[in-house]
């Protein structure tokens, strides 16, 4: 008999965190790894939001809070949701504050979903989605978007994988693999078929803030008969480079969240106390880190989006948000991305994350994250211009 839960043993264990871990692995055995793989931000978190948590910390700011969150905390939130999003939230009612944004998906799936039911994943989709719908007891149907296409939600696709057992739709823009954000047209034809088939939608937004270009952002939640039907899903982790503080929030109808909220309390009861704090700063304070760090990343897509053009077989759009490129490497002649990934980190010592990590859709593609210096960016592409050129 097996000594775990078939729902655990039946998921495999993060790509991202594997490719985390590898690195790390290789560095503390003295080699040099350049590091595109795992997503995260490069730069510290902001000094004036350190600045506040430490000093919440030091007048002993150091117990449980609600379990919604603190009320400054909430009432910022709710002042930016309407602000930035066009989303009307009630920091009493429908916005609860999670220790990560993964947590906040976390309660958005073990609610909506039953044993049994199931949710749309349009893919290639971040590694986590289709796990915890299995933790939950659902069943993940990956809707497969088309590169030739540039990874475009349709009504055709969606319509495709709905079922009577379809629940939950799950939305991720800017998107994390493909770096695609959502166009009014793709926006409008998920309002409609949510409310047609009567579904939630699961809208992720963790990074709205890293976006290219002047595209604009769109919250589900904000298109007209959306706000009973939808669950906002953000974080500090992506535009304040809060990764390891782990705080999120989830917000949405009010009679909803009051049944998420259950789980928050018998799961971690809240997210940190001064935590909390050094968010609401992020929030109410300058934001002009915010705008100096998606400068960056936009010149580093730059960069990035040229070298890879430039390579021998590979082929890569530029991405409209998040800070990920996202690679097309079928010309290059490998039998699979993660054939590819495998050989790179051997042969030149570049982490990367393979597009397979993504689900259907993502064969043939591998992942980069230009979270990382120019330098590092520069140095990974030589590197492999030099690894492709040897192997002729
Ligand atoms: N959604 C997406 C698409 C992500 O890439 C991440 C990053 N890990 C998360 C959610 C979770 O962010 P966090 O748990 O750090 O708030
Ligand atoms: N979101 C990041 C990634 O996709 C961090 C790792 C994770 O949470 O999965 O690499």
């Amino acid at each position: 008999m097996s000594r775990v839960a078939a729902r655990v043993s039946g998921i495999e264990n993060s790509a991202t965190f594997a490719v985390f871990d590898a690195v790390r692995d290789l560095r503390a055995r003295g080699v040099r790894v350049l590091d595109l793989g795992g997503g995260e931000p490069d730069f510290d978190t902001p000094g004036h939001v350190v600045a506040e948590a430490t000093a919440a910390l030091a007048a002993g700011d150091t117990h449980y809070t609600p379990s919604r969150g603190i009320p400054e905390l909430l009432t910022a939130i709710s002042e930016k949701l309407g602000k930035d999003n066009g989303i009307t939230a009630d920091p009493a009612r429908d916005i609860i504050v999670t220790p990560s944004a993964k947590h906040a998906l976390f309660l958005s799936l073990m609610t909506l979903l039953d044993p049994g039911d199931e949710i749309i994943v349009p893919t290639p989709s971040w590694v986590s989605y289709s796990s915890m719908a299995r933790l939950a007891g659902a069943v993940p149907v990956p809707a497969e978007l088309s590169a030739a296409d540039g990874f475009r939600i349709s009504r055709e696709v969606l319509d495709a994988h709905v079922t009577e057992r379809t629940r939950v739709l799950l939305v991720n823009t800017p998107n994390n693999p493909t770096g695609r954000a959502l166009t009014a047209r793709e926006a409008a034809d998920i309002a409609a078929f949510a409310t047609e088939h009567d579904l939630f939608v699961v809208a992720d937004e963790i990074y709205e803030h890293i976006r290219y270009d002047g595209t604009p952002h769109l919250s589900l939640a904000a298109l007209a008969g959306c706000a009973g039907r939808t669950l906002t899903v953000n974080g500090f982790s992506k535009g304040h480079a809060m990764t390891g503080w782990r705080l999120g929030y989830l917000a949405g109808p009010s009679d909803v969240i009051a049944q998420a909220l259950k789980v928050q309390q018998h799961t971690v009861g809240c997210a940190g106390s001064f935590v909390q704090r050094g968010a609401v700063a992020a929030l109410t304070g300058p934001q002009t880190d915010v705008a100096r760090m998606r400068d960056a990343y936009a010149a580093r897509r730059d960069l990035i989006t040229e070298g890879l053009n430039a390579l021998p077989g590979i082929r890569c759009t530029a991405p409209d948000g998040a800070f990920y490129a996202f690679a097309d490497i079928r010309g290059t002649g490998f039998a699979g991305s993660a054939a590819f990934t495998d050989w790179l980190l051997r042969e030149a010592g570049v982490a990367l994350t393979p597009g397979t990590a993504f689900g259907p859709g993502g064969e043939g593609h591998v992942r980069l994250s230009f979270a990382t210096s120019p330098a590092v960016i520069g140095e990974a592409l030589d590197r492999m211009g030099a690894a492709l050129a040897r192997r002729g």
